[in-house]
């Protein structure tokens, strides 16, 4: 067996120096044809110093999944990092991280103060792969959470949008 030779790029950032929340541009790419699409890290809570617990998580992924699409164009793809301080957010063409921030901080106000168990899309068994484990309650106060610390568009200066 041989080790992966592709260097990601996540690997490559030093997980001790950024200050969380913040919303950090991690490549741009372009495809054959031109288009473009960017990467973002989306992170939530501090690495190494706290991890927002599956259920919750998961119920902000199936929230951003809309309330990001409602609030900027482009949005192909919001799923959480596997260390649950975060999520990758995938986008067509290019987006200032700014933007990005405000489009997630909209989201999460509205989940804090907004969203009720009946607007949470995909909780039933035929609609998501783990409709047991959902918490909006967790959702809610890790949402109020981050906007209380603020979301910075710098992942390693506190620029708070
Ligand atoms: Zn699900």
């Amino acid at each position: 067996m041989t080790k992966p030779q592709t260097k990601v790029e996540s690997f490559e950032l030093d997980h001790t120096a950024v200050k969380a929340p913040y919303v950090r541009l991690i490549t741009v790419e372009t495809g054959s044809k031109g288009d473009q699409i960017s990467n973002f890290d989306l992170r939530l809570v501090q690495p190494n110093a706290n991890a927002i617990p599956t259920a919750g998580l998961h119920t902000i992924e199936h929230l951003l999944a809309g309330l990001l699409r409602d609030r900027m164009d482009g949005v192909i793809d919001c799923s959480p990092f596997g260390c649950r301080t975060g999520f990758h957010l995938i986008t067509w063409g290019q987006h200032t991280t700014t933007e990005v921030v405000q489009a997630l901080k909209g989201s999460l106000e509205q989940i804090a103060n907004d969203i009720k168990w009946e607007d949470v899309p995909g909780t039933d068994i035929k609609s998501c792969g783990n409709y047991r484990d959902h918490s909006l309650f967790s959702a809610k106060e890790w949402s109020k959470k981050i906007l209380a610390e603020g979301i910075s568009d710098d992942p390693f200066e506190r620029n708070v949008i």
